[in-house]
């Protein structure tokens, strides 16, 4: 069994991870069961960017404290064309540091005001960072394209689930109102998880 920590700090995430790599021969853990800490400055202008500082950081922690061990990271939000891919790597934080999806939701559809339905054109994107024990890294990208809609539609899902209508879906329903396995069809982190899975196997 190889151990790989994931850089982040939200079991969820590792959780989910590993149920969407499924990968036998590797044991997914968080940094805190791994007794590590790193939190890097996400300061990069993409997804990718942001993922390979936090991988490379968390890297270096246990090279440092001599763990043998691979690490995965991840970044992802959501780019909407006519705001020139905003909110993009401020996904999380787009009415500010704290700031709750409500607030976040209320700035987009500001932002968008006057928009057509057809010109709201906009995808997820996930990027994976894997580095192998031996500082090799591999670097996927997954992505899930439809529109924003013009207010939260459903309860399912998290973030801006409710306000996004995937193409597969003809744009007629969002993200918040299908199931987690459905999500998980189509989602960009699993697109990205799928990518990863067939460069590591
Ligand atoms: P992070 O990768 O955890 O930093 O997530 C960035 C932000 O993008 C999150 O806070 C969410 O608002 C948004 N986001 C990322 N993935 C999803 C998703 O699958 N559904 C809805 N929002 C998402």
């Amino acid at each position: 069994m190889r151990r790989v920590i994931v850089a982040t700090s939200n079991a969820h995430k590792a959780q989910e991870l590993e149920e969407l790599l499924n990968l036998s021969d590797f044991k997914l853990e968080t940094m805190s069961e791994a007794g590590i800490k790193s939190d890097p400055v996400e300061d990069a202008t993409t997804f990718l960017g942001n993922a390979q500082i936090k991988a490379r950081a968390a890297y270096q922690v246990c090279k440092e404290k001599g763990l043998e061990a691979c690490i995965l990271a991840d970044d992802s939000g959501i780019c909407v064309d006519v705001l020139n891919g905003e909110p993009g790597v401020y996904s999380a934080r787009y009415a500010g540091e704290g700031a709750g999806q409500p607030a976040i939701n209320a700035k987009l559809f500001k932002n968008l005001e006057g928009v057509p339905f057809e010109k709201r054109t906009s995808h997820f994107s996930c990027a994976l960072v894997f580095i192998d024990e031996e500082g090799n890294e591999t670097s996927v990208e997954g992505k899930v394209f439809g529109r924003v809609g013009f207010e939260p539609v459903g309860d399912g899902g998290f973030g801006y689930d409710p306000i996004f209508f995937p193409e597969e879906y003809n744009f007629e329903k969002s993200l918040g109102e299908i199931s987690a396995e459905e999500k998980n069809k189509i989602s960009h982190r699993s697109r990205a998880a799928a990518a990863l899975r067939e460069r590591l196997v």
